[in-house]
C-alpha cells in the first residue's frame, strides 16, 4: 500500500468540492465532512484531481459570472495556502509533479453569454477544461435533459469548441445532449474527455453514453471517467464498487483499454457505492482495479487521462 500511495496513480476527472466549500461558506479545506478534504486527499493514491467550477444555470449570466469568479478566487486562495501539497496543472509539463495536481474545469459555460473573450479570461485565470452546458439548453448547446428537442450545437457553441482547442483546453462532453455530442465530434478531430459519464447499455440514464458514443470517443483517443453516482450505475437501489468495475469493464470492451478512467463526482452526488467512503475509499478501489484489469489497470487508474492532458494542454 505504501508504494501505491507514493506513486499517486489515480487521476479523478471530476469533483464538486470547491462548490461545496463555497456553499457552506467555508474556506477550510484541511478537514471537512464531505467526500474530499486535504488530509484524506493527501493520504489517498489520487495524483491529479479535477475540480469543477459549477454555476447553477438558473442564475443567469450576471449572477452566474460573479459566482464563477468567487469559485476561482476560493480556488486560488486554497492553492496558495496549500502550495506544499497542491500544484496547479496549467501546461502539459505540469501533468507530472509532486503532491496532488489540480486541474480546473468550468461545468457549463452559460456565463459566457456571447463573449468569447471571457473564455480566454477563464483560461488566463487557470481554467483548463470546460463543458458547454450542464443538463439544460443554453446559447451554446442542448444538454442531456433536453434530448427530445434534438438540438445540437449553436454556431456560437461551435466557435467555443474551436477556441478551446486553440487555447489548449480539454473539451469535456459530459452533460451534452446526444446530438450536441456528435456536433462536437464534427467540430474537432482532437481527443475529448467525458469527465463523469457512464455506460447507457448498463444503466439507461440520459446522462450516460451509448456504445456508439463510447466507441467514437475511443477511436480518437478520448477518455471516459466513470461516475460514482448510484443513479448512473444501477437502474434502482444502492450501488457497490462492483458496479463501478462493471461500467469500467464495459467501456473497456467498447472504447478500448486506453479510454477508461475515474470521474467520481465526489461532493456533487447524493448516493455512491456503499463500500467506497469518499476519497478515503480510493485506495481500496485502486487495489480492486489492479486485481481485475491487470495490464490495463495503470491506464484506468490515471495514465489514460495523463496522456490526454499532455496531448491537449499547452506546452508552456
Ligand atoms: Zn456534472
Amino acid at each position: 500500500m505504501s508504494s501505491i500511495l507514493s506513486k499517486r496513480p489515480i487521476v479523478d476527472a471530476h469533483c464538486d468540492t470547491w462548490l461545496r466549500l463555497l456553499e457552506n461558506g467555508s474556506t477550510d479545506f484541511t478537514k471537512t465532512d464531505g467526500h474530499i478534504d486535504l488530509e484524506r486527499l493527501m493520504a489517498s493514491p489520487v495524483g491529479i484531481q479535477v475540480f469543477a467550477l459549477f454555476t447553477p444555470p438558473k442564475w443567469g449570466e450576471d449572477r452566474g459570472l460573479r459566482h464563477l469568479m468567487r469559485l476561482l478566487n476560493l480556488s486560488r486562495d486554497l492553492m496558495v495556502r496549500h502550495r506544499q501539497d497542491l500544484r496547479p496543472i496549467l501546461t502539459s509539463g505540469d501533468v507530472d509533479g509532486p503532491g496532488v495536481g489540480v486541474l480546473l474545469a468550468v461545468e457549463g459555460l452559460d456565463v459566457l453569454s456571447e463573449d468569447l473573450d471571457l473564455l480566454e479570461l477563464f483560461f488566463h485565470l487557470g481554467v483548463r477544461s470546460a463543458m458547454l452546458t450542464w443538463n439544460g439548453r443554453n446559447r451554446l448547446a442542448d444538454g442531456a435533459t433536453n434530448q427530445e428537442s434534438g438540438g445540437g450545437l449553436s454556431r456560437l457553441g461551435r466557435q467555443v469548441i474551436r477556441r478551446m482547442v486553440e487555447l489548449g483546453m480539454v473539451v469535456d462532453v459530459s452533460h451534452l445532449a446526444e446530438r450536441a455530442f456528435w456536433d462536437v465530434l464534427d467540430e474537432t478531430d482532437g481527443p475529448l474527455m467525458a469527465s463523469h459519464s457512464n455506460a447507457k447499455a448498463l444503466c439507461d440514464h440520459p446522462r450516460n453514453l451509448t456504445d456508439a458514443q463510447l466507441r467514437a470517443l475511443g477511436e480518437r483517443g478520448g477518455v471516459i471517467g466513470i461516475n460514482f453516482y448510484s443513479q448512473f450505475l444501477v437502474a434502482e437501489g444502492e450501488s457497490r464498487s462492483e458496479d463501478l468495475l462493471r461500467h469500467m469493464a464495459h467501456v473497456l470492451d467498447v472504447a478500448g483499454p486506453a479510454s477508461v478512467g475515474f470521474g467520481s463526482d465526489w461532493d456533487g452526488i447524493e448516493s455512491w457505492p456503499v463500500d467506497v467512503a469518499g476519497v478515503a475509499g480510493m485506495a481500496g478501489l485502486a487495489e480492486r482495479v489492479n486485481a481485475r484489469f491487470g495490464e490495463s489497470a495503470p491506464g484506468i487508474l490515471g495514465d489514460n487521462f495523463r496522456r490526454l492532458f499532455r496531448a491537449v494542454l499547452p506546452q508552456s
